[in-house]
C-alpha cells in the first residue's frame, strides 16, 4: 500500500511524547474512570468550541442516543434524518421507538437540506437530525428557521465535521455542532479529531438540557444512588480523554493539512470530465473528514479496483441508502423515492485522506486517477 485511507501511526509518531507521557500519568494516578483529564478535556472542548456544554460519554452513537433521551419524545413520534449516512443517526431513533424519516440530500454537498427537510414534516415530526457530512456542514442557519417556524428540535450529528465552521448570511461564524439545541459528536480513531479506541461528546448551549443529558448519561443519577431518570452508562475513559487533550492542541493543524491534500487533489483533476470534485458550500468551511469524487456510476468499481491494484486505497461512502437497508424495512414505504441519494450511492468514491499525505503521496494518487480516466 502507497498509504492508508486514515494513517493513524505516522500521526502518532510526531506527538508521540507527549501522547505517551499523558497516557502514562492516567496510568500511573490509577484514576481511570471520570479522572481529572476528562474534565480538563470536557472545558478544554467548551472553549475550543465556544460553547457552553460538553458532555463527554463513551461513543458518538451514545451521543445521539442520549440527545434524544433527554427530548421527552413519544413513541412514535417522527425523526428526519438524511437517508447518506451512517447507520447511526436512525439506528438510535429506531432504537427508542421513534419513527425514522429518511429525506434526500443535495448532489452537491452530499447534505440534507431544509427544502428536503420541510417536504418531510408532518403533524408527529419533533426533531431534525442533520449530519455534517464528510466535513461540511449542512446550512444550518435555513435548518434552524425552519425548525423555528415548525417547533421542532434540531440534533447535528457532527461525527465527521469536528472544527468546521458555519458561516450565516451576516457573515457571523459558528463551529458546527453548536448551533442546534443539541449537537454530538464521535471520537473513534478515525475522525477527524480521534482518541485510541472509543469516544464520543455532545454539546448544548442549554443548561438544562445539558443537566439532564449529564444526568442520563450517568444512569439517570442526580446524585449518587438517586435515579430521576432511566438512563445509561455511557462515560468517556480517562485515558482516552488524555489523549484527546493533547489531540486537541493539534485540531486546527490537522484541519489545514486535510484541506491542503484536497486542494491538490482538486487540482489535479481539474481537467478531468468525468470526475466531479467535492463542491464547497458558501454557508460551512470545510474539514475534509472525507475526500470524496463523483465518477460515472459505469466506471466506478472499476476504478476502486485499478486503484487498488497499484497499491491505493479508495472507498465507497456509502454503498446503500439507510432506506434500503433491511433493518429499516418497517419504516420505509415501497414509494419512497430519493433519486439523488441513489445516484450518490452508485457514483461516489473516497480516496485516502488525513493528516500525513505528502505530495509524493498525492502525486502517486492523483497520477493512478487520471490514468485510469485518460487511457
Ligand atoms: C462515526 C459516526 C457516528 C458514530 O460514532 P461512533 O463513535 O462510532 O459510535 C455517528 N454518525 C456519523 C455520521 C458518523 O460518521
Amino acid at each position: 500500500m502507497i498509504t492508508q485511507m486514515v494513517d493513524l501511526k505516522n500521526q502518532y509518531e510526531k506527538i508521540k511524547d507527549e501522547i505517551d507521557k499523558a497516557i502514562l500519568e492516567c496510568v500511573s494516578s490509577t484514576a481511570y474512570i471520570n479522572g481529572p483529564a476528562v474534565e480538563t478535556f470536557s472545558r478544554n472542548l467548551e472553549k475550543y468550541l465556544s460553547v457552553k456544554h460538553v458532555i463527554p460519554c463513551a461513543n458518538g452513537t451514545d451521543a445521539l442516543q442520549i440527545a434524544l433521551m433527554a427530548l421527552d419524545l413519544e413513541p412514535g413520534d417522527e425523526v428526519i434524518v438524511p437517508a447518506f449516512t451512517f447507520i447511526s443517526t436512525a439506528e438510535v431513533v429506531a432504537l427508542l421507538r421513534l419513527r425514522p424519516v429518511m429525506v434526500d440530500v443535495d448532489f452537491e454537498t452530499f447534505n440534507v437540506t431544509a427544502e428536503n427537510i420541510e417536504k418531510a414534516i408532518t403533524p408527529r415530526t419533533k426533531v431534525i437530525m442533520p449530519v455534517h457530512l464528510f466535513g461540511q456542514a449542512c446550512d444550518m442557519q435555513s435548518i434552524m428557521e425552519l425548525a423555528e417556524k415548525y417547533g421542532l428540535y434540531v440534533i447535528e450529528d457532527n461525527a465527521q465535521s469536528i472544527g468546521a465552521e458555519c458561516i450565516f448570511s451576516d457573515g457571523t461564524r459558528k463551529k458546527a455542532g453548536t448551533i442546534g439545541h443539541i449537537g454530538t459528536t464521535s471520537f473513534f480513531p478515525s475522525k477527524n479529531l480521534g482518541c485510541y479506541g472509543d469516544g464520543g461528546a455532545i454539546f448544548t448551549n442549554d443548561d438544562l438540557l445539558a443537566e439532564k443529558m449529564r444526568m442520563i448519561a450517568n444512569h439517570g443519577q442526580s446524585k449518587r444512588y438517586y435515579h430521576d431518570y432511566i438512563g445509561v452508562n455511557s462515560r468517556l475513559d480517562s485515558i482516552q480523554a488524555a489523549i484527546l487533550n493533547v489531540k486537541l492542541k493539534y485540531l486546527d493543524q490537522y484541519c489545514m493539512a486535510r484541506r491542503q491534500a484536497a486542494s491538490f487533489y482538486d487540482e489535479a483533476f481539474s481537467q478531468i470530465e468525468e470526475i466531479q470534485i467535492p463542491a464547497r458550500a458558501p454557508y460551512s468551511t470545510h474539514v475534509f473528514h472525507q475526500y470524496t469524487l463523483k465518477v460515472p456510476s459505469d466506471k466506478r468499481d472499476r476504478l476502486i479496483e485499478y486503484l487498488n491494484a497499484h497499491g491505493i486505497p479508495a472507498m465507497i461512502y456509502y454503498p446503500i441508502p439507510l432506506n434500503r437497508q433491511k433493518a429499516f424495512a418497517e419504516f420505509v414505504s415501497p414509494d419512497l423515492n430519493l433519486p439523488v441519494t441513489e445516484k450518490l450511492c452508485s457514483s461516489v468514491v473516497s480516496l485516502p485522506m488525513h493528516t500525513e499525505l505528502s505530495e509524493d503521496i498525492l502525486r502517486t494518487i492523483t497520477e493512478r486517477v487520471k490514468r485510469f480516466f485518460t487511457t
